[in-house]
Parts: structure tokens; C-alpha cells; sequence
């Protein structure tokens, strides 16, 4: 007999008809991954987020016409629609009649308006979810923790997320609002537990939102993803959930798929055990793909990516591959190779140093390249 699943003591919140935290049971959500002003392919992905059971699905809004495509999308769905602001927060006001809760990320405040302090900014954004009655989701990334925080603590990366996600929250019941939930998101799973873990201990009282972020393909992305949710949420850590998988558009009601039989087999006591050798070897991370994906050609190249790199799967090397510029760069820094996706070339980066841009034809070669000489200096293979 498994250990009952400790109760959450999150308050709750509203997002349209949903509540998340306390007692709620556990909400899955996904995000579209497709341009979103091309209408009919986004028409068609939140059918199929619906269609899969998905309670919130969230659209990436980057510019006025994106706005007009939401508004558009919102007059044919009754789905509860979250938006992901990223470097936009003065599209708050213009997004809010349209959706049910906005997503900000607190790494992507300090370096927009830089006359306007990050507390205005944050302030702009809750007057906006006040006004249309939204839920607001403070959502730290791994790959672009503020630099204030990142100073503040060099040696500890969890501890500048969970530091950062703790000051938004206190604006947030500085300016009485309490309608918000936070989360934590590394493509790591242990930096997820222990994040999560440390979030919890200081603030029991906000609801969460579990990822492991460009956890990946399937089953790798799975697994992960897994591991991170078995640890967390017979814990009593966790309020919704979202798996991130790189799959083809057609394919994406998978995260729904997965996250409700992870849910249902935690519930129910069944873990699965995790390979003991697993992330022992090649680990490539790949992000989900959204509107923001710069060529379509991304998640074939994710998956050329992990055909081309079988025969390295041995060494302990790990792979980025990002679909655009705004996570791109930051989210590569990490890993010992990264790509991430231009419109025409993909960039290649070897840790934190750029090696080129390189066209969609030419570079799993280059990669191949790199790849080799990172495995002959490190291992003399
Ligand atoms: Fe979207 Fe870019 Fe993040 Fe990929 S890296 S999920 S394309 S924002």
C-alpha cells in the first residue's frame, strides 16, 4: 500500500468556471502551439485540447493582431482560455476581455521600459485581471530568472527562482489582490521538486502550477515529467498541471492524455520506477513548441535532432533544441549544445557561446561537428 496523498492547503482561485488550490481536484492545461493568428490551425488545436479534456488552455499573444485573432478564437470557445504575456505585458489590458487568466513572467519585466520599475509594471497587469475578474499566474523560468535574482544568488539557481516568485507574490498581497497562482519551471526535474518543495515551504498558502519545462519528446518527456509530478503532488504540492511535450500540432492533446494518467495513477498508489539508468546518458530537452516558434520546420528538427544523435547516446551530454528567440538564447545557456530557431537559420551554441547561425540543411551537420568534438575532448572517444 502506497502513503495517501497528503491534502493540499493552497487557497483557492477562479479562472472563469474552474477553481484551483485547497480541495479542487487537480486541473490539466495545455498551450496551443500554433501561429496564433493562423485561425484555422488554432481553431483546430483547441478543439483538440478540448476534445482531450483539457480544463485550460493557454495562446500566446505577442502583438495587436494576435489580439484580434483571440478575440476571434474566444467568440468561438467556450474553453477557459489562459494568455501567455512573455516580453508583452502592456498587452494586459487589451488580452483581458478575452481570456480568464494572464501568465506573466517576472524574467521578462526588467529589461522592457526600463524607466518604469518592475512593481508598475506588475501593478499595470493586476489592474487589467482585476478589471475582467482574471487570475493572474506569476510564472518563473528557469531560463530567464530576473539578473537581479541570478546575482543575488550565484551559487544557487532554485533559490533565485523561488526568491523571485516569493517578491511578485508579495506585490500581489501588497496590492490585495489574491487571485493568482505561481510556478517554478526547470527542464530538470530534481530543480523542479526541490523548487516547488521550497516554494511551498514559504508561501503553503499559493496555489501552484507543476511543469517541467522543454521537458521534451515522448517517452523521454514523459518520464520526466513523471518523475517531477510522483515527487510533488502525494506531497500535497500541486494544483495544475501541464505536461510540455514536443509533438507534432496534430498530436498535442497528448499532454492532456498524459497528465490525466499521471494524476490518475498517483491517485490510485501506482508509481512507475524509473529506469536506473535514465539522464544517465544524452538528454536532449526540447521545448513544446507555441505560436512563437519561428519556422515550422521545428519539431521535425527536434526529432532529426534525436534520430542523428543515437549514436552518442552513452555520454553524458545534454542537447537543447528551442523554437524561438525569446526563450531560445536564454534557455540554451545550460546545456552543452544548444539550437535554437530563427526564421531561416538555426543558432548554434555551444554552452553559453554562440558557434553560428546556420541554414535548416546544414545543421544537424554542424551539430554532428560540434557533437563529435565535445565527445572526443571530454571522453577522448
Ligand atoms: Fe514557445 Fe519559444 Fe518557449 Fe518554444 S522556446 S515554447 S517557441 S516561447
Amino acid at each position: 500500500m502506497s502513503a495517501p496523498i497528503k491534502p493540499r492547503t493552497t487557497r483557492k482561485i477562479r479562472v472563469g468556471t474552474l477553481t484551483l488550490g485547497g480541495d479542487s481536484p487537480i486541473a490539466v492545461q495545455s498551450m496551443t502551439a500554433t501561429r496564433t493568428q493562423d485561425l484555422d490551425a488554432t481553431r483546430r488545436q483547441i478543439e483538440i485540447l478540448e476534445k482531450a479534456g483539457a480544463d485550460i488552455i493557454r495562446i500566446a499573444v505577442d502583438s495587436k493582431e494576435d489580439v484580434e485573432a483571440l478575440k476571434i478564437l474566444r467568440a468561438g470557445s467556450k474553453a477557459m482560455f489562459s494568455v501567455d504575456l512573455q516580453e508583452n505585458y502592456r498587452l494586459a489590458p487589451l488580452v483581458a476581455p478575452y481570456v480568464n487568466k494572464i501568465r506573466y513572467n517576472p524574467g521578462h519585466l526588467w529589461h522592457l521600459d526600463k524607466e518604469t520599475s518592475i512593481r508598475d509594471k506588475v501593478a499595470f497587469i493586476v489592474q487589467a485581471a482585476r478589471e475582467h475578474d482574471l487570475a493572474i499566474r506569476i510564472g518563473v523560468n528557469c531560463g530567464s530568472v530576473d539578473p537581479d535574482y541570478k546575482a543575488r544568488y550565484p551559487d544557487d539557481s532554485i533559490e533565485s527562482m523561488v526568491q523571485s516568485a516569493a517578491d511578485h507574490c508579495q506585490m500581489m498581497d501588497d496590492f490585495g489582490f489574491t487571485n493568482y497562482c505561481v510556478s517554478l519551471k526547470d527542464s530538470d526535474s530534481s530543480k523542479v521538486i526541490e523548487a516547488n518543495r521550497r516554494f511551498a515551504g514559504l508561501r503553503p498558502d499559493v496555489p501552484l502550477h507543476l511543469g517541467v519545462t522543454e521537458a521534451g519528446m515522448p517517452p523521454e518527456g514523459i518520464i520526466k515529467t513523471r518523475i517531477a509530478f510522483e515527487q510533488l503532488i502525494p506531497q500535497g504540492i500541486g494544483d495544475t498541471i501541464r505536461v510540455s511535450l514536443t509533438v507534432p500540432d496534430d498530436d498535442k492533446g497528448e499532454e492532456i492524455e498524459v497528465g490525466r494518467s499521471i494524476l490518475d495513477d498517483i491517485e490510485n498508489g501506482r508509481f512507475r520506477s524509473v529506469p536506473e539508468n535514465f539522464l544517465e546518458g544524452l538528454n536532449i530537452i526540447a521545448c513544446p513548441s507555441c505560436s512563437r516558434v519561428e519556422n515550422g520546420k521545428f519539431v521535425d528538427l527536434a526529432q532529426d535532432v534525436r534520430r542523428m544523435t543515437e549514436y552518442a547516446e552513452k555520454y553524458k551530454i545534454t542537447i537543447a533544441v528551442m523554437g524561438c528567440r525569446v526563450n531560445g538564447p536564454g534557455e540554451t545557456d545550460d546545456a552543452d549544445l544548444g539550437l535554437w530557431c530563427g526564421p531561416a537559420h538555426v543558432n548554434l551554441k555551444k554552452g553559453t557561446e554562440s558557434v553560428g547561425a546556420f541554414g535548416y540543411d546544414e545543421i544537424l551537420g554542424r551539430l554532428k561537428e560540434e557533437l563529435d568534438k565535445l565527445i572526443a575532448d571530454r571522453y577522448g572517444a
